[in-house]
């Protein structure tokens, strides 16, 4: 067995499971062993009903009271069965079981695992597991791995084809050098990729996490470096002399620039008349205008004589902007020539689009990932911004050098992060920061509120809308399938035409859309045609509708802080007071905690440093779905100190010499595959 060997290699791994393996990217061995768990299951200690605590899983000490006969209910088998302890009781259902009438007796004890909820106002657990005292004596304590999942593939499937390979004992050589695992006290490799797996308690997980976070973060530091010290040598062969259009235009704009906004500018032209070319990231809160400042860059481009583009990660965003260029050239008589290029486009257009750049006819593009592939030739491409996006990759750099061109690069983010965490996590690039929100804002109006909420909510969005406003409702994501969660917007949305006045149209966006329909959608929102629109996150990022006041979230508590302030983001971009409405679904107290600090502040910054705060060292994998500035293991606000410690590590290898040594060889094999593999996937 190799790790490189693909999965059907493994017992119980054929054509068609394999399909679904790689559904979650998985194709090889390796692959699979770094497919980490993104939390696990513990057996706790079972407790009696009244220290149940519900709407989250639980494990009860219960005797089994009563085993009702079998319900028929269309095609479902219904068992009801009483359970109780001396003082309480709680209702067991199992569907589709009905063999379980014959194993229950009244009078056993048992232990029952599952999500006890109050249902017509009597506790209820559905399809709880079921252990014979002893049968949970063997679980207690253990941590089972929980993965991230397709339709069809379970975690336990996975559970298994990693045993596999762990038992085979393929073991990879290990990389880091004694020196450094001693001095920061990291585990061994193939030591903690098996622990990771299957921990035996929470100290062993610990320590198995550290080195893999560890190696995650210090192998992107050191790209980090070989990258810095490949394109600082760029020189800068382009000439910006002229600045008159870009100037009049700024003069013209309907609002003055924040002093951020034109810091950042500035830092940016001088980048381009400097003696190498420019690699900076913009970094500013959502709200904070940094489409402008990229837009007046690339008015420069033009009017220099050469091209610009301007990648989005969505369709949706793509297409805001590019209309966001006809309108600037339509209102101010704009020598510019936009245009856009985007995935969903018919080959026939996709030709005469790429016709156009070829012979220099567009000069500001815009599009997604299609930007950077090879059929698309610029004539004299000076600068590439990325917005919202994946780091501007490796590939995609050197993709335009094999095409002959190095052009300027500018990155814009929203990701609220520490200064020093930036200067380590984006060492490659200099940092403008757009720390100022135009004044023209006004606070947005939070409120945090439970399900029964839900009316009055309706009412306000009414109100709002009949104002000439629009509303944003965000449904929850439904983790294990995508097709789920399209239903539960359309559902959503079907149930909200039923509870708001026909004349207010609403409908639904969600992941599962073409993205010709998804355009469709947010243009005729943006047009005020449609008033309620019902999403998934997927207008998360960067969508700008001033005229939209509303943010309704549902199920708050399943998102992460970060995520929600992004969400957030939505709202209050023109001059109109908005509002932000959490529905919180849960009635943990941890979470009204959490949600209380979106509550209390609109910044970025104060809200992850909160955030922060809150996340105890159990919550070690509960967070891990901010979206943002995601490792693969590493989170770098929880692991601020192992990214720290990964940063001094990497200074030892500052004299690019010393990787050559024999003793870093296997290092440096490790890095040739992270450069090539990995880098470009991380969302940063
Ligand atoms: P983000 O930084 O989140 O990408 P945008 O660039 O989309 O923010 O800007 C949000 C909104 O603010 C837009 O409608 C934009 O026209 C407006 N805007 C940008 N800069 C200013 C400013 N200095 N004064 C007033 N409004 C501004
Ligand atoms: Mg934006």
């Amino acid at each position: 067995m190799n790790l490189s060997d693909n999965i059907t290699t493994l017992k119980g791994i054929g054509e068609k499971s394999a399909a679904l393996f790689h559904k979650l990217n998985i194709y090889t061995l390796e692959d699979l062993i770094r497919h980490y768990p993104r939390d696990y299951e513990e057996y706790a200690s079972p407790v009696g009903i009244r220290f149940a605590e519900r709407d989250c899983i639980q494990s009860l000490r219960v005797t089994i009271k009563k085993v009702e006969s079998i319900k028929r209910v269309r095609n479902l088998q219904i068992l009801n069965v009483l359970a109780g302890d001396s003082e309480n009781s709680i209702v067991l259902t199992w569907f589709n079981m009905p063999y379980l009438k014959n194993k229950l007796r009244s009078g056993e004890h048992m232990i029952i695992r599952g999500i006890p909820f109050l249902k017509n106002g009597r506790l209820t657990m559905e399809q709880p597991e079921l252990f014979t005292e002893k049968e949970y004596e063997g679980k207690q304590g253990q941590l089972l791995p929980k993965y991230a999942l397709t339709k069809g593939l379970t975690s336990n499937a996975i559970m298994k084809a990693v045993r596999q390979v762990l038992d085979s004992k393929v073991l990879e050589k290990e990389f880091l050098p004694a020196n450094i695992r001693k001095e920061y006290e990291l585990a061994e490799y193939n030591y903690a990729v098996s622990t990771i797996h299957f921990p035996n308690c929470m100290d062993d997980l610990v320590f198995a996490r550290k080195r893999l976070v560890f190696d995650e973060f210090f192998l992107f530091i050191l790209s980090l470096r070989y990258l810095k010290e490949t394109t600082e040598k760029i020189k800068n062969d382009f000439t910006f002399s002229k600045q008159n259009i870009t100037l009049n235009l700024l003069e013209q704009l309907p609002f003055k620039l924040t002093n951020a906004q034109l810091r950042a500018f500035e830092d940016v032209k001088e980048n381009m008349n400097s003696e190498y070319v420019m690699n900076r990231l913009i970094q500013g809160d959502v709200g904070s205008g940094k489409t402008i400042v990229a837009a007046l860059a690339l008015c420069l481009a033009s009017e220099n004589g050469y091209q610009g583009a301007m990648m989005a990660p969505t369709e949706v965003l793509a297409r805001q902007h590019y209309e966001y260029f006809v309108e600037l050239k339509e209102k101010y008589q704009l020598p510019i020539h936009p245009i856009l290029l985007t995935g969903s486009m018919t080959a026939k257009e996709k030709r005469t689009v790429r016709e156009r750049i070829e012979l220099g006819m567009a000069d500001i593009i815009i599009g997604t990932h299609t930007l950077f592939q090879e059929s698309v030739i610029y004539k004299n491409l000076a600068l590439v911004i990325t917005d919202e996006q994946h780091r501007f990759g490796v590939r995609q750099r050197e993709m335009l050098m094999e095409k002959g061109t190095c052009p300027h690069v500018l990155v814009m983010s929203a990701t609220p992060i520490p200064r020093t965490l930036a200067i380590i996590i984006y060492g490659d690039l200099d940092i403008s920061v757009i720390d100022e929100l135009p004044s023209n804002r006004i606070p947005i109006k939070n409120c945090v509120v439970d399900t029964s909420y839900r009316e009055k909510a309706y009412q306000f969005i009414t109100k709002e809308v009949y104002g000439g406003h629009q509303v944003y409702v965000i449904c929850p994501m439904v983790e294990e399938s995508e097709n789920m969660e399209a239903e539960n917007v359309i559902d959503y949305a079907k149930m909200l035409q039923t509870k708001l006045p026909s004349d207010i149209t609403i409908s639904y966006l969600h992941g599962k859309m073409k993205a010709k329909e998804k355009n469709d959608i947010m243009e005729r929102f943006a047009a005020n045609e449609i008033q309620v629109l019902v999403s998934t996150t997927v207008i998360e990022v960067g969508v700008n509708v001033p005229n939209a006041t509303v943010m309704m979230v549902e199920n708050a508590e399943c998102f992460g802080l970060a995520q929600l302030h992004q969400l957030r983001g939505r709202v209050g971009r023109g001059g109109n007071q908005s509002y932000c409405i959490f529905v919180n679904g849960s009635s943990k107290k941890d979470t009204k905690k959490r949600l209380d600090i979106l509550n209390k502040s609109n910044d970025g910054f104060f809200i992850s440093s909160e955030d922060l705060k809150l996340r105890g060292p159990g919550d070690l994998f509960g967070f891990r779905q901010s979206g943002i500035l995601e490792f693969k293991i590493g989170d770098i606000f929880t692991d601020a100190a192992i990214l720290q410690n990964a940063s001094d590590a990497a200074s030892i290898f500052s004299d690019k010499e010393i990787m050559k040594k024999a003793e870093y060889s296997e290092l440096n094999k490790k890095l040739e595959l992270y450069l090539q593999n990995d880098l470009n996937s991380l969302s940063l």
